[in-house]
């Protein structure tokens, strides 16, 4: 189980390490773009809470890519986002904690539009995207990306992310079946740190 004590400035090396596709493109962007948009936060927020990162600390990394590194004022941080990380986390509304959600939810759900970054991208990625990043921005061999490409081409997007983790961690044949983001960090942490 979840022994390490997690702060927000880890989450750069632990992103690049042990964070699915989907989480590690958010991450990428909220550092890039010092932005996300609503389903994209929500997403990735809940993401956050899952792997144990405290409230306070999601709410110090928000507050560090939006307002010090981005052009958001620390007043509008405080209107429009500080209400809705205490909301993700149960401490707002009905105090209900919301869960994560699974790659089910995230396949489903309604598809990233222009400037949005959330959803699979195995699943919502055109193939000359998804070939394109696995090669020059995650360094994924030709070998490797072929079998990714054609899993997904068949629908596979569970097996494409589970053929990706195995890559990422030099394992063969794990076994593990992703089925949720939280469970593909838990088994990487298992191995890396195991
Ligand atoms: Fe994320 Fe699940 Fe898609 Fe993997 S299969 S990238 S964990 S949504």
């Amino acid at each position: 189980e979840q022994t390490e004590t997690i702060t927000y400035d880890m989450l750069n090396g632990l992103s690049k390490r042990s964070f699915p596709l989907c989480m590690r493109h958010l991450h990428e962007q909220m550092v890039q773009q010092h932005h996300l948009k609503h389903l994209g936060r929500l997403q990735y927020r809940l993401f956050l809470k899952g792997m144990g990162l405290s409230l306070d600390e999601c709410m110090k990394f928000f507050r560090h890519e939006f307002v010090t590194n981005g052009s958001m004022n620390p007043a509008q941080f405080e209107r429009e986002h500080v209400y809705n990380i205490r909301h993700a986390y149960g401490q707002e509304g009905k105090h209900t904690s919301y869960t994560p959600y699974s790659c089910m939810k995230i396949i489903q759900d309604p598809p990233p539009g222009v400037n949005e970054h959330h959803g699979c991208p195995y699943r919502h990625w055109d193939t000359q995207t998804l070939k394109q990043r696995l090669t020059n921005n995650y360094d994924i061999n030709e070998e490797t990306v072929n079998e990714i490409i054609d899993k997904t081409k068949n629908h596979h997007y569970q097996i494409a992310c589970q053929i990706f983790f195995e890559y990422q961690h030099k394992v063969k044949n794990y076994g593990v079946g992703i089925n949720h983001p939280n469970q593909y960090f838990n088994e990487s942490r298992k191995l890396l740190t195991g």
